[in-house]
């Protein structure tokens, strides 16, 4: 299993960070994708990625909800640090209207010219979505060139917005911890973007699975979401890992 996404580079995990990876490691986690959030977590990002080299891969961009009205300043930082590092994807981009939506033209703005990134380093994006769907079309339909490759990471839309997304490109969805939840109805996204587009993501620290749930999520928690996606699926286990393993290889052309 690959966790396609998981910020273990943060704070939360300053204490028992090698542990963690062990735990990953032990339950079968081949490959861990780090996806930054803004120019402080680049440093913690990098040095990740440089104690466990053929183990981590990184993606490099500016997150939604770090963009303020300062925004064009952190993307002029930023941008020669993917020509220096060469992450496998610009992201976590996107937009964010959840808490506030202040921002959401420079959130629009900053989402743009990321993508632009994408198609210079020629590498995909990843995206995060909350309450901005429609935002998103917009930005990606005003694109004005073929768009990038790219994953919806924690997608939590209904089939019918999987395909608006997919009408705008063949792209992959991510699926976490939400997906095990009670009240959620990511589930039923599973049969519409099919075992050929789907990734495996724990968002480690947030939304750990069940039987995890409310706890600090770890990238060894990859196991329950893929277990349940295989049981609402109706596949083996190993067809899911199998699939989702190459979607990320794939994705990311990460050399495993
Ligand atoms: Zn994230």
């Amino acid at each position: 299993m690959i966790d396609s996404h998981s910020h273990i580079y943060c704070e939360d995990f300053d204490s028992d960070r090698d542990l963690v990876i062990a735990r990953a490691q032990e339950v079968g986690v081949r490959h861990i994708v780090l996806p930054n959030e803004n120019l402080e977590s680049i440093e913690r990002v990098l040095s990740l990625k440089n104690a466990y080299p053929s183990y981590i891969s990184i993606a490099l961009g500016l997150h939604p909800e770090d963009v303020d009205g300062d925004y064009e300043r952190q993307l002029t930082a930023m941008r020669p640090l993917l020509d220096e590092h060469r992450p496998v994807a610009v992201g976590e981009i996107g937009i964010d209207l959840y808490w506030d939506a202040t921002w959401r033209q420079q959130q629009m703005a900053a989402l743009d010219t990321q993508l632009h990134w994408c198609k210079e380093l020629n590498i995909p994006f990843i995206m995060h979505c909350r309450n901005a769907l429609d935002e998103i079309l917009w930005v990606l339909d005003n694109f004005g060139e073929p768009l990038p490759q790219g994953v919806f990471h924690s997608f939590t839309g209904t089939p019918q917005e999987v395909e608006q997304v997919r009408k705008r490109g063949d792209f992959y969805f991510g699926v976490n911890g939400i997906v095990t939840f009670k009240k959620s109805n990511v589930k039923d996204i599973l049969p519409v973007v099919g075992l050929d587009r789907l990734l495996l993501e724990t968002d480690s620290p947030y939304l750990a699975p069940v039987p995890n749930r409310g706890k600090r999520n770890e990238s060894a928690n990859i196991a329950h979401i893929a277990r349940f996606v295989s049981q609402e699926l109706g596949v083996d286990l190993e067809d899911v890992s199998q699939a989702t393993d190459r979607n990320a290889i794939t994705l990311f052309k990460l050399a495993l």
